[in-house]
């Protein structure tokens, strides 16, 4: 079946040919009910306790459209600049499968309620790589099978298999690429941010959370090579449910160093499906590709045509939100930071929580530290994202506002978000609790300052000849006496003041 030949390395690979790659992204709606019945949607429920006797396919029953998952099907369809379809139908897709409990997956075939449209993705050098959508179609999801008994977890091997059903009917949007060419070598950089983007594009629209890491969100890989020069694509291989960012970028990376052994040794490519393999970032032949006619598709006679207005689909268009790229660039700029601080703010997903902090009245730049340093090493160590944090962006602005009256200097506001993500309260709380208040009453920074001075005779002497650099050791003095409590600044301004020396 498979050539099993040594890979080639990617550079030689790229020498000799051209990758095609064709994405085809998945994505769960976050609707509140299924997409032809009204089955909660909710996760992590009973097995089983969400279906009915529509998304179990029993005989009779019939499917009713869900609005909401039209609705988003249109708003991800005009946010890729697709045309939206004025008439069109959904199809059966026919094939077993023990998840599938209606033995067909109700899908769209040859009329999608989108298609012909765009995505521009910004590469790491700032350079904008046009992708071109083939269409966006709506579908449902399947249920989930466990396997049992073996050691994998897969089938092979298992003694029996469990089926839960509460998945099968939640609704899917597909989102498919027309063959992508030109990327030459980066590919694998033009499929990753491509995929990043669209995350960011439904996020933004409300959607669903495209969560990857629990299957909101799941990308095949299809990948050809073609000798250098030429137009003529090359037989495909299709790298089913890559999810994660890193895993479709090295997905793309692996295909084509085989693809470019398997030719190179003047074997074939099969056109197959493929399972992608984290731990060490290979893929393996799944099962060889159905055609299209081997589904025999055919329109859903249960369900009415979908015609969304014209009417509804401008008002649509004229309430989505600022696209995700367009955003970043503005901010980018209001924020007058570089192409590369943007991008690692975006990939801390700190974005949000930066803007919602300077709406609650923080100045950009302290929102952006404390985002990206503090908060972003806690969320690091704790393995939570941003967002999961226990401090809200209101609570980081009223820091920041403490900092800028002088009631904290940054050491002890450090330890007031510590304290806020301690669950000890809001930072004021926190401020009173642990007592944290810059030491800012001049009778009692004026004590701290003359006893200093009075313990350190011989530095108080070389400041008052000249040596004005050694000013240090005393402040430092002074905030150890009052437990890093005082306003540094102010500390040094009083003692040159004391010792009547200008800092000149
Ligand atoms: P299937 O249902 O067989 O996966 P689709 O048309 O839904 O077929 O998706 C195929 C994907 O692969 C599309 O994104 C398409 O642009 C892309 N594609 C088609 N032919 C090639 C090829 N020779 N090499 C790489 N990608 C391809
Ligand atoms: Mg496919
Ligand atoms: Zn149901």
């Amino acid at each position: 079946m498979t050539v099993t030949t040594d890979l080639v390395s990617y550079e030689d690979a790229l020498a000799s040919y051209d990758p095609v790659m064709g994405l085809e992204v998945h994505v769960e709606l976050g609707t509140r009910t299924k997409m032809f019945c009204g089955c909660s949607t909710e996760l992590g429920a009973e097995p089983n306790s969400q279906t009915c006797p529509t998304c179990l396919g029993l005989p009779g029953s019939l499917p009713v459209v869900n609005a909401v998952g039209v609705e988003s099907a249109i708003k991800i369809g005009l946010a890729l600049h697709c045309e939206i379809a004025e008439w069109c139908r959904f199809a059966r897709k026919n094939y077993f499968y023990p998840d599938m409990p209606k033995n067909f997956q109700t899908s769209q075939y040859d009329e999608p309620i989108a298609f012909n449209g765009y995505l521009d993705v910004q590469l790491e050098d700032g350079e904008v790589f046009r992708v071109e959508i083939e269409r966006a179609h709506m579908e449902e999801d399947t249920g989930k099978s466990t396997h049992v008994g073996g050691a994998t977890g897969r089938i092979h091997g298992a003694s029996h298999s469990l089926l839960d059903y509460n998945r099968a009917g939640i609704p899917l949007i597909e989102i498919v690429t027309k063959p992508i060419v030109g990327a030459g070598d980066r590919a694998p950089e033009v499929a990753k941010a491509y995929v990043a983007e669209l995350r960011e594009l439904i996020r933004a629209l409300g959607v669903s959370e495209a969560r990857m890491e629990m299957g909101q969100m799941r990308c095949d890989v299809n990948l050809s090579l073609m000798p250098k020069g030429s137009e003529t694509f090359g037989t495909r291989s299709e790298t089913k449910n890559v999810n994660s960012l890193r895993s479709v970028e090295r997905a793309v990376r692996f295909e084509v160093q085989r693809h470019a052994a398997v030719l190179g040794d003047g074997g074939t490519i099969v056109q197959e499906t493929r399972h992608f393999h984290e731990d060490d970032g290979t893929t393996t032949s799944g099962r060889v590709k159905e055609e299209a006619e081997d589904y025999r598709y055919f329109p859903e006679p249960d369900l009415v045509p979908v015609a969304p207005s014209r009417e509804w689909v401008e008002e649509l268009r004229a309430a989505l939100p600022e696209l995700p790229r367009v955003r970043r660039n503005r901010l980018r700029e209001e924020w007058g930071i570089s192409e590369h601080d943007m991008q690692s703010i975006l990939n801390a997903g700190a974005i949000d929580p930066i803007v919602a902090t300077i709406e609650a009245g923080a100045d950009p730049v302290s929102a952006r530290k404390w985002w990206m340093g503090e908060l972003a090493r806690n969320a690091n160590e704790s393995g939570r994202s941003l967002d999961e944090l226990p401090i809200t962006p209101e609570q980081v602005a009223r820091v920041t506002a403490l900092v800028v009256d002088g009631s904290l200097n940054d050491k002890l506001a450090r330890q007031v978000i510590e304290g806020v993500l301690a669950g000890e309260g809001d930072p004021d709380a926190v401020v009173e609790k642990r007592g944290l208040k810059v030491v800012s009453d001049e009778g009692a920074l004026g004590v701290a300052v003359d006893e200093a001075i009075a313990g350190n005779a011989a530095i108080a002497d070389k400041i008052r000849g000249g040596k004005v650099a050694a000013v240090g050791a005393l402040v430092g003095a002074v905030m150890k006496a009052t437990r890093g409590q005082a306003d540094a600044a102010r500390v040094k301004e009083l003692i040159l003041e004391k010792l009547g020396v200008s800092e000149g």
